[in-house]
């Protein structure tokens, strides 16, 4: 991106990119710093339904101006994240648009003429403080009341920058390449207002913020003004993103006024934390990592310390449920009604139900959803995943049976990886048996009944489901058996533990001399162990 001196006002941008400027542009903007996280995830999905609702635009602008913060990877993982969860962004790095570049780090000769011109309006000011002057201020003005001294009304005439430079000296300063930064004159005791979408008036008062930096010294942006900035140039009309941002806001209300642009400034939203599942705090990776539960959408694995993090794709959740559940986490349509496809949620969808409070996070009802999901959807949706999942544990498994399975053991299934147990059997014949729940009861008689009954199956006029049942019946009558007694052995024999459908469907499925062998297997194995 070549820089330009001076960019067109906004309406006339927008024509000149051909889009609308009253169309609904709503943006995600992380830093690619790590995982996407489930607050991600959720700002990500409110702008997306907010964007279809309205026939808008979603964008996706990656945040990597802070390059001690950058990891790589982390960015292809964000948008192979929102690929998985069908939550694509109309303009992005990948994608392209009107308004690129999308990735901040790109972008750096836009934002440095905003700085200047604060400058020159006295809304900032360049600062030349040596990081041990910095240190310096913070020793002298450290207390007991005010541990960490900030860089601001209070201090900053007594530091080097341009309020206690002349304007000779700052500029040679300049000249010479001094390195120095520009950070905002934050008003002395100002009260600011804004209409949060969700939380109504939200008013700050300006002597609690510090002067923050607006351009580092390696002449990249800070976040501060870089988002201003490209909320500006990309015609962003409404910015939901997590409360941790609030109190940020502040800042960027003054810059947006500074440079002139109020009218133009979105309406924000900061959405409400995502909490613990004991209501106490934000959500963590730690807690995830403590209780058992992914807070991630994907695995993610740090590149510097090789910690691998679950993700609920990797958990065994559909996409359709992670969507679901992240909807709900903080909102409802009012109707009580919770299984909702995207298309439900794009339609059902309104800003002002989101809750102010946190959303505390359940993983019993987390996995209800996946449940649901899993119910609800076709074989064909599903056949895809679960063989991948079989594959993933190393069974390969045969289309047309699965196609089969499927709708037999759903049922049974609370996540996607549960068909590696509840299908694995039709490809695989069990290695080990829960000997154990067969064992008590078992008896030489038991045993002479399995072996005979096995050595005529051959001779059955047809291998389907009834015809092995009415046998299966007939001989339990004739050796004087109860059937029940025999069911439970049959199925250990033929899945290796107490699950699945019924037994003589799966025996059915599997063909005759399949299950002669694995009854045979199991005997012998009753009978070594003995
Ligand atoms: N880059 C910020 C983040 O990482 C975005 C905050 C915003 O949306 O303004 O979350």
């Amino acid at each position: 991106m070549r820089c330009r001196r001076q960019r067109p006002p906004l309406p006339l941008l927008a024509y000149l990119c051909g889009m609308n400027p009253k169309k609904v542009r709503v943006r995600f903007a992380p830093s690619p710093t790590g995982g996407l996280h489930l607050g991600g995830v959720r700002t990500v999905l409110y702008n997306y339904l907010f964007a279809r609702q309205h026939g808008g635009d979603f964008i996706l602008r990656i945040e990597d101006t802070d390059q001690t913060r950058f990891v790589h990877g982390a960015e292809q993982y964000i948008m192979d994240c929102l690929r998985w969860c069908g939550l694509q962004p109309d303009e992005s790095p990948e994608a392209g648009g009107p308004v690129g570049p999308y990735r901040q780090s790109e972008r750096k000769a836009i934002y440095r003429q905003y700085a200047e011109q604060l400058v020159v309006y006295g809304y900032a000011y360049y600062a030349f403080d040596t990081s041990a002057e910095l240190e310096d201020m913070r020793d002298r003005h450290r207390t007991e009341s005010n541990p960490s001294p900030q860089y601001d009304s209070r201090v900053r005439m007594s530091m080097c920058n341009s309020l206690t430079l002349t304007s000779e000296e700052v500029a040679k300063r300049l000249a010479d390449g001094i390195p120095h930064v520009i950070r905002i004159r934050m008003p002395e005791d100002e009260t600011i207002e804004f209409e949060d979408m969700i939380r109504g008036s939200v008013q700050f008062q300006t002597g609690t913020v510090d002067d923050k930096v607006l351009l580092k010294a390696d002449g990249m942006p800070t976040y501060h003004l870089a988002v201003v900035v490209d909320d500006y140039l990309m015609g962003i009309t409404h910015a939901f993103r997590g409360e941790e941002w609030l109190p940020s806001a502040p800042v960027h209300l003054l810059l947006w006024k500074y440079l002139g642009w109020v009218a133009q400034m979105p309406q924000w939203a900061h959405l409400p934390l995502i909490l613990k599942p004991d209501g106490h705090g934000k959500l963590s990776k730690r807690d995830g990592d403590r209780l058992g539960f992914p807070v991630f959408a994907m695995n993610w694995k740090d590149p510097k310390s090789d910690e691998l993090t679950r993700g609920f794709r990797e958990m065994g959740f559909m996409p359709e449920a992670v969507v679901n559940l992240h909807a709900l986490l903080g909102w409802n349509d009012g109707s009580g009604r919770e299984i909702m496809s995207i298309d439900e949620l794009c339609s059902g969808f309104s800003m002002d139900r989101i809750h102010k409070g946190g959303a505390k996070f359940d993983f019993e009802k987390a996995k209800w959803f996946n449940q649901e999901w899993i119910k609800r959807s076709e074989t064909e949706r599903l056949l895809p995943d679960v063989a991948a999942c079989l594959e993933a544990a190393g069974i390969q498994a045969n289309i047309d049976i699965l196609k089969q399975v499927i709708p037999m053991v759903k049922e049974r299934c609370t996540l996607m990886t549960d068909f590696v147990e509840q299908t694995g059997y039709f490809f695989k014949a069990p290695v080990q048996w829960d000997l154990e729940s067969v064992r008590p009861k078992w008896t030489p008689e038991k045993q002479a009944w399995f072996t005979q009954w096995a050595s005529g199956l051959i001779s059955l006029p047809a291998w389907d489901t009834p015809t092995i049942e009415a046998d299966f019946k007939q001989a339990a009558a004739a050796g004087g058996i109860k059937p029940g007694e025999l069911q439970l052995p049959l199925r250990v024999m033929l899945v290796g533990g107490k699950f699945g459908p019924p037994v003589f469907e799966i025996a059915a499925m599997i063909g005759q001399e399949e299950t002669t062998s694995r009854i045979r297997r199991m005997l012998s194995a009753l009978n070594s162990t003995d």
